[in-house]
């Protein structure tokens, strides 16, 4: 667990004046927990019925992600507060269906809604003593997630579990393969969490694999054409230690293609390359949380490279498009740009190699208004990805580029 340091006064006072929320009279006792994966958070202050927080940056830059227990001693109303005066973090703490909740521990998740939600304040009815109830900024994606996938599947025999290195602190970074590498069969690579933080992302790429190592003739096509080669957990350390990830210092899993790349998982992905020359590259995140540009599907990445990149990307969104169920969040839009240089990033570093067909990156909101981003709606739309690969017609690289 870490250490909680208390609030200079000064500074108490000053958050505590922020709130435009009536506490209630009756004071309730909450503690604060976050001693399990994936956990992140700081107290910032605490009084009657309202605890104020932020984010835990660990040392790295500001960002938008949290996850804690709230255990309330006695029965209602609880006020949880994120002072972006205090944070100084304007990215949003709160996404636009409002915090997830869980009930039971972590293993089921649901998004709260707007309607006890007031800016970077919501409230929860607590509705017995000591009740226990998880929140977090997205619904969480972990070890654990990953582990039921892989167990539920444990029998099926198109999916193989691998080792792909160890991560920094030691913990074995998975990867899955799916179908068979043969001389008519090309190999793809799919990642996901280059960002710990990104979770939505993580339900469409189990999704996404879940359909692959079906056996629907959609799943069979796919095993046909292609090997499929799979690392959920990029930057696994920070899965599991509810690290914010994103612009981690000096620079992130994803600005580590470089000639000399200081994470393991990085140098690994590399290497598999190496050997595999993988020619399709699918890299999955999560944009920012409020930004009202960011709450739709979208592809990034180099429109020129490859050479058909762009027009193959577009083929393969448009496939999306027609396969994904209704509700799903608007797109994919396709928002690749020109570049002349390579960005020391996954979909760059994949684009730019020689006999690439495809290299992107998929970015899934975590919560678009009115949109469905609960787990089971993400893995629909993954399975939607799977069949809208199968049936876009990507074109190799031009000889005369
Ligand atoms: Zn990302």
């Amino acid at each position: 667990m870490r250490t909680l340091s208390p609030l200079p006064p000064i500074l108490f006072l000053a958050i505590y004046s922020l709130s435009p929320v009536a506490i209630a009279r009756s004071a309730n006792t909450v503690t604060i927990k976050a001693n399990f994966p994936g956990a992140n958070i700081r107290v910032v202050g605490k009084k009657a019925n309202m605890v104020h927080l932020a984010p835990d940056w660990r040392g790295d830059n500001p960002w938008f992600y949290w996850y804690f227990e709230a255990i309330a001693k006695k029965p209602g109303p609880v006020h949880f507060s994120f002072p972006e005066k205090v944070i100084g973090f304007k990215n949003g703490a709160i996404g636009p269906q409002g915090p997830a909740v869980s009930t039971d521990l972590g293993n089921t998740w649901k998004w709260m809604g707007t309607k006890n939600v007031k800016g970077s304040i919501f409230r929860f009815n607590f509705t017995r003593s000591n009740q226990r109830v998880r929140f977090a900024v997205t619904i969480p994606y972990l070890q654990s997630d990953l582990d039921q996938f892989l167990k539920k599947n444990a029998s099926n025999p198109y999916l193989q579990k691998r080792t792909l290195t160890k991560s920094r602190k030691g913990r074995i970074v998975e990867l899955l393969q799916i179908g068979k590498l043969r001389t008519s069969v090309k190999p793809v690579i799919v990642t996901g969490r280059h960002h710990a933080s990104e979770t939505i992302a993580s339900f469409v790429l189990e999704g996404f694999l879940q359909e692959a190592i079906s056996d629907s003739p959609a799943a069979r096509e796919f095993r046909k054409k292609y090997a499929l080669y799979a690392i959920p957990f990029v930057d696994k350390d920070g899965v599991e230690e509810g690290d914010q990830g994103k612009n981690r210092k000096p620079y992130d899993h994803n600005r580590d293609y470089r000639s000399k790349s200081i994470y393991p998982e990085i140098r690994a992905i590399k290497e598999l390359d190496r050997t595999m020359n993988f020619r399709f590259s699918l890299d999955f995140h999560c944009p920012t949380l409020v930004m009202p540009d960011h709450q739709v599907m979208y592809f990034v990445g180099p429109k020129n490279h490859p050479p058909n990149n762009y027009k193959n990307v577009s083929a393969f969104a448009g496939q999306i498009k027609k396969n994904l169920p209704r509700n799903a969040p608007v797109g994919p839009l396709v928002w690749l740009k020109n570049a002349s240089e390579p960005a020391p990033m996954n979909s760059h570093y994949f684009g730019f190699k020689k006999d690439a067909i495809m290299a992107a990156t998929i970015e899934i909101p975590f919560a678009p208004k009115g949109k469905n981003t609960e787990p089971d709606s993400c893995r629909a739309y993954g399975k939607a990805f799977l069949h809208a690969w199968v049936k876009t017609r990507f074109h190799p690289p031009t000889k005369t580029n």
